[in-house]
């Protein structure tokens, strides 16, 4: 039987006015953007988890130090090519990746076919596999105020 694993991944942000928003790969048109060390790339954080977390490697924080300068306003793009490479570091391919992103606004349904191609071309694998849901919080908690954005991530890969 193949080698099949899988894992989860999670990630939160806060958003404040007069940054670039970065999600799912793509830079989308807004007045608000992500608080971070990085481009503030949500969605990618959590999908690193998730890989990373497949093969029981650790955390992005573990590899891409949020102390370190090298990694400051770092495209995380960047870093997931990175995961993606030790993932086939250690023989294993992936089998699909899933993310549910929490976001109040802006609407993302007119994005997700962008982050899916962009994600799987980092990736290596067809947008197929790339599986990208939104919410919103229905007004409720920080996501719902617009203070922040949450994202869950899942991730499955295999030896063949
Ligand atoms: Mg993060």
């Amino acid at each position: 039987m193949e080698d099949i694993r899988i894992g989860n991944g999670y990630d939160v942000h806060e958003i404040a006015p007069g940054l670039p928003l970065w999600l799912g790969g793509i830079n989308i048109d807004y007045h608000c953007g992500f608080v971070a060390h990085s481009d503030g790339d949500v969605a990618i954080h959590a999908l690193c988890d998730a890989l990373l977390g497949s093969l029981a490697l650790g955390d992005i924080g573990h590899f891409f130090p949020d102390t370190s300068d090298e990694w400051e306003g770092v495209d995380s793009k960047i870093l997931l090519a990175k995961v993606v490479e030790m993932v086939a570091a250690k023989g294993y391919r992936i089998g699909n990746v899933d993310i549910t992103i929490a976001l109040q606004r802006p609407k993302l349904a007119p994005h997700i076919p962008a982050m899916r191609g962009c994600l799987a071309s980092v990736m290596g694998i067809s947008p197929d596999r790339v599986g990208i849901k939104a919410t919103t919080a229905e007004n409720l908690g920080f996501v719902g105020r617009g203070e922040g954005c949450q994202v869950w991530a899942s991730a499955l890969v295999y030896k063949p």
